[in-house]
């Protein structure tokens, strides 16, 4: 990706002040950036970085993004690490306490579980092997965005580098964050989204900095009435009932079952349709087998509009059927951050979101959204706003405004460059 953006080109959404800083930052900075992670496509870290190394590039810093690689067993192991380190939803259960097992087969059931982790443990050290040596991460700051990456500490020679995580590791299975933590624990820094995701046990510096949506970038960019109904044309979707729409990944974290039955208790009293838009991961294993179930669970129903774009959907069709929305849904059970919830508010439209993750940093209850724990608190919250177009209305108007203020790309950028800055010379202030 060689292309530059300036940031001058935010000027009228953020104001000059904020772009004043990035400049008078930049011109502090000297070095290589790295940034480091599994995928170029799909998922919200590739989101980010597709709009970050751009602006990097045009603030005159050098800045290199790279991929690592793996086979399909690697991803399906770091896919299992990621729902691991999120936590088991609804916490642990020991499904052997609930079944007549003798203690001997207990104890092959617990051996064969240890062994297949060993095996899992020994992928991942594998594939991170055949990445260092293909890899050259001499960056001055290098970033390492997630799980994935995160054991190519080992080749460190050079640089400050940075654990990013964008998950929410407070309450992991142990073993596997045991592993990780032997190599994050090697890095310079860490970097999280929100305080509630960050660790006590890693005895390295720790930043605290929200991801962003970049409102130029197509997935957010103004649209014409026109270009709007040009992509529900091409879906067969109308507008003549209010649209509800989720856009995620096919993840099982993402709840989609449950935006199904919210939306059937919701249409037995108000007529709309709901679009589940999303792709599968090039990094996610998963996806088809939970897109079969979801296709399952919506069959006869003539308004739910299943949507899989496969090469993911281009980022006009998702802008379009966000913008065509009444109402957005997030009911994730786990969530990172959720970027889809700032690109939905940030079209003036109201979110209903599950009380997970990032999801209550961007949906505050009552002014931005509201925060749901149940399908019928999901349904009965949309069919408030159904009912009431002003309150919609005035809720997305401070979504939007709360998305400017806290969530766009160049704040991200700003946050970054002084992460940069401090871990470079901790005691220099810069006066902005
Ligand atoms: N997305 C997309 N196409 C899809 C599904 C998702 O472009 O089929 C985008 C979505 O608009 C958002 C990002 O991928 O920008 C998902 O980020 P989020 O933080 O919501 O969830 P993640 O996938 O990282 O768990």
């Amino acid at each position: 990706m060689n292309e530059k953006r300036s940031v001058w080109d935010y000027e009228d959404i953020v104001g000059r002040g904020l772009l004043e800083d990035l400049e008078l930052l930049a011109g502090n900075i000297s070095g290589k950036v790295q940034h480091v992670n599994a995928t170029y496509t799909g998922g919200g870290v590739a989101e980010i970085l597709n709009s970050l190394i751009p602006l990097f590039k045009g603030l005159e810093i050098e800045t290199e993004w790279n991929v690592i690689r793996g086979d399909d067993e690697f991803f399906s192991v770091t896919k299992s690490f990621h729902n691991q380190l999120h936590g088991r939803v609804g916490g642990p259960v020991d499904v052997r306490a609930h079944e007549q097992v003798s203690v001997l087969e207990d104890l092959e059931e617990q051996i064969k579980e240890l062994s297949t982790k060993k095996r899992m443990l020994e992928t991942y050290l594998h594939w991170s092997d055949v990445n260092a040596s293909e890899m050259t991460n001499d960056g001055d700051f290098v970033f390492m965005h997630d799980p994935q990456p995160a054991a190519l500490i080992r080749t460190k020679e050079k640089g400050h580098w940075i654990w990013r995580c964008h998950i929410d590791v407070s309450s992991p299975d142990p073993l596997v964050w045991n592993f990780l933590r032997d190599f994050v624990s090697k890095y310079d820094a860490s970097i999280f989204s929100t305080p509630l995701f960050s660790r006590p046990d890693l005895g390295i510096r720790q930043f605290l900095v929200p991801p962003s949506i970049d409102p130029l970038s197509d997935k957010n960019i103004e649209l014409s009435p026109g270009e709007i109904d040009k992509v529900l044309d091409k879906y067969e979707i109308t507008t003549d009932k209010p649209i509800i729409t989720q856009v995620s990944r096919f993840d099982r974290l993402k709840d989609l079952p449950g935006v199904i039955d919210a939306y059937k208790l919701l249409k037995k009293r108000i007529d709309c349709q709901l679009i589940l838009a999303g792709g599968v991961a090039a990094d996610d294993p998963e996806g088809m087998e939970v897109y079969r179930e979801v296709l399952k669970k919506a069959e006869g129903e003539a308004d739910i509009h299943l949507l899989l774009g496969s090469p993911p959907f281009a980022d006009i069709e998702i802008n379009a059927f966000q913008r065509a929305s009444t109402v957005i849904m997030q009911k994730s059970l786990k969530e990172g951050f959720g970027l889809v919830v700032s690109e939905g508010l940030w079209k003036g439209k109201p979110v209903i979101g599950g009380a997970t993750g990032g999801i209550p940093l961007q949906v505050i209850n009552g002014v931005t959204g509201y925060l749901v724990h149940s399908v019928e608190g999901a349904a009965y919250k949309i069919a408030n706003l159904l009912k009431d177009p002003e309150l919609a209305r005035k809720l997305g108007e401070n979504g939007r405004e709360h998305v400017r203020n806290n969530f766009l790309i160049t704040r991200h950028l700003k946050d970054y460059l002084l992460v940069m800055l401090s871990l470079e010379n901790p005691s220099r202030i810069i006066r902005l």
